[in-house]
């Protein structure tokens, strides 16, 4: 259940309320709002001259729902607006990782040419074998940094652990979690102390409502900028990397106001299948997709076989277009 109390309910009083009805009190929009686990249903006789609205949750997904918020969030990136009404399929994209000037300039420049506003890159891998390719850590934020002032670009970048969050924080425009990150409740926690916006990936082995309860605790700790992405979740099949719910994409897009990003490059694991998926994707009218590019990918030091070339992505993005305007959208 959620209570938002009305305008003149000072903070001793809201929080004197929550401790009775057992719920969370958070400073929103001007006012208080106290938040119960989904089993309470009915807010005692005796409050309801103090609430201005009452919001009964058949999940526990409060925040994040649509029953209590109707429409889509937008989440601004220093002018760049996604979700909402914009009706933009944002895309995003750029290499895996950061490896050197070189591949991130040449990376820069083609979003450059194909007028995309946000370039992905990891700084800090969260790599299956300690035996691999890390990452460039700060070096690579700051050529991320020196990149965002030369091009003018947005850029985003996945905080690994602890020890980076607050250089995550200071470099990147959007923060990135990770899928292995997901469940990080002290990374969750600290970017709820932010307002910078936040891309939180799904754990490919995580449900929906452990997804979105993930969600809640950057939305709980007074962040309002949170993105969902779907990235593939672990599934019986062995062909493909992982399997993309295209099906918890629709159900988070009925239930959820935070916009949705898909990610075709680590669903499918392999670039022949990267620019059908990416249609498939901007036809169901998502905020965004996640699209791994490279300079060079046979030679890319992480995610090699997923990546697509220059070429292949100027190709894709042609098509893109033509697809998002056939359902009415803009891809920017
Ligand atoms: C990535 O975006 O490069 C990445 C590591 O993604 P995920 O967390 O989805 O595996
Ligand atoms: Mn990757």
């Amino acid at each position: 259940m959620i209570v938002e109390l009305r305008s003149s309910v000072n903070e001793k009083r809201a929080q004197e309320i929550a401790l009775d009805i057992k719920a969370f009190c958070i400073h929103y929009d001007g006012g208080y709002v106290l938040i119960t686990s989904s089993s309470t249903k009915e807010l005692d006789a005796k409050y309801q001259s103090e609430a201005e609205r009452v919001t009964v949750l058949n999940d526990d997904m409060q925040l994040s729902s649509r029953a209590w918020k109707k429409e889509t969030r937008t989440i601004d990136i220093n002018g760049v607006k996604i979700g909402g009404s914009t009706n933009h399929t944002a895309l995003i994209a750029g290499p895996c990782s950061v490896e050197s000037e070189e591949q991130i300039e040449q990376s820069a420049q083609l979003m450059k040419e194909l007028g995309i506003s946000i370039m992905r890159a990891g700084a800090f891998k969260p790599r299956t074998s300690p035996y691999t390719f890390q990452g460039m850590g700060l070096d690579g934020l700051k050529l991320l940094a020196k990149m965002r002032e030369k091009y003018g670009l947005q850029i985003i970048s996945e905080v690994r652990d602890a020890t980076n969050v607050e250089d995550i924080i200071e470099y990147a425009d959007i923060i990135q979690i990770g899928a292995k990150a997901m469940y990080d409740h002290g990374i969750l926690k600290r970017c709820g102390k932010t307002q910078k916006p936040v891309l939180l990936k799904r754990g490919f082995g995580t449900t929906l409502q452990e997804f979105l309860q993930c969600a809640e605790f950057i939305l709980a700790g007074g962040n309002p900028n949170v993105i969902l992405c779907e990235r593939g979740i672990r599934t019986f099949e062995t062909k493909t990397r992982f399997t993309l719910d295209l099906c918890g994409a629709a159900w988070m897009k009925a239930h959820s106001n935070l916009p949705i990003i898909l990610d075709p490059s680590h669903a499918i694991g392999y670039a022949y299948g990267v620019p059908d998926l990416s249609r498939a994707c901007c036809a169901m009218g998502v905020d965004g997709l996640l699209i791994e590019v490279h300079p060079n990918p046979k030679v890319a030091k992480s995610d090699a076989s997923q990546q697509l070339n220059h070429d292949e992505f100027r190709a894709l993005t042609g098509s893109l277009k033509s697809v998002a305007a056939a359902i009415g959208r803009k891809i920017i």
